[in-house]
């Protein structure tokens, strides 16, 4: 039963030593996932206006094709004007005309729409440029800084990681469930012992009856206040010498 609680105690003073060195990491791990999500945003957003763009230049350059088509008709038949021996192939003809240039009209028509498109969309993307080199060159500092910290710390980290795997290993499964749910739901501390008669965790005061129970190491006991697995304090300082 000892091993038991030790070990417990054992894991969670590793992990106090883990979550210290978050903690020197601060808020830089999040400001840089939002500053890449507000990138990443902007450039889809570009990356849409791009394409939105080109495809109108694609019309563009159709429609002037088609227009180019239509003029060179348009030559013939009036051309062929002058040529005409009745009424009925001039009215033909004139009709032919007419409707050549009314496609004519309607292509330019498009085109003038889809040139303003390309120029409003061009500059959407200008205005937006700046921001985003801006965006680029704060993520670049923070994440500098970031990798500054986390090497610094390297060593001693993956010496914690080693060592927190072992000491896993040896606690019970159920153990172990217990004092993952803890540690998320109380952040961090989930194993604690007592001190002058409260318990470390939420430093509320152990019933005697309780802290009698809990000196006796015979049993996996928990705060009544908080929740929190509770080790004599024989345990705490006998790991903490080992640790
Ligand atoms: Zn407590």
């Amino acid at each position: 039963m000892i091993n038991r609680l030790s070990t417990l105690y054992e894991l969670q003073l590793i992990d106090d030593e883990l979550d210290t060195l978050q903690e020197l990491r601060g808020d830089l791990p999040l400001e840089v996932n939002d500053l890449n999500f507000q990138i990443q945003s902007i450039k889809e957003s570009i990356e849409e206006k791009e394409k939105e763009k080109n495809e109108a230049l694609k019309t563009i350059k159709s429609n002037e094709n088609e227009i180019e088509r239509l003029n060179t008709g348009l030559k013939k038949f009036k051309s062929q004007l002058y040529q005409v021996r009745n009424n009925k192939e001039y009215d033909a003809l004139t009709k032919e005309i007419d409707h050549s240039e009314e496609k004519i009209a309607a292509f330019q028509l498009e085109n003038e729409e889809l040139e303003n498109k390309v120029q409003s969309l061009k500059s959407e993307i200008e205005e937006v440029s700046p921001q985003l080199e801006e965006l680029l060159e704060e993520v670049k500092v923070k994440e500098e800084e970031l990798k500054t910290i986390i090497k610094a710390n390297e060593r001693e980290e993956t010496k914690l990681r080693a060592k927190r795997e072992t000491v896993a290993e040896k606690v019970r499964k159920a153990d172990y469930n217990t004092y993952t749910r803890i540690r998320k739901a109380l952040g961090g501390r989930a194993v604690v012992t007592i001190n002058r008669g409260a318990c470390t965790g939420c430093h509320n005061v152990v019933p005697p009856q309780r802290q009698i129970e809990v000196r006796g190491n015979k049993r996996l006991f928990t705060c009544e206040s908080c929740g929190r697995l509770l080790v004599s304090p024989n345990i705490a300082a006998e790991v903490k010498t080992t640790v």
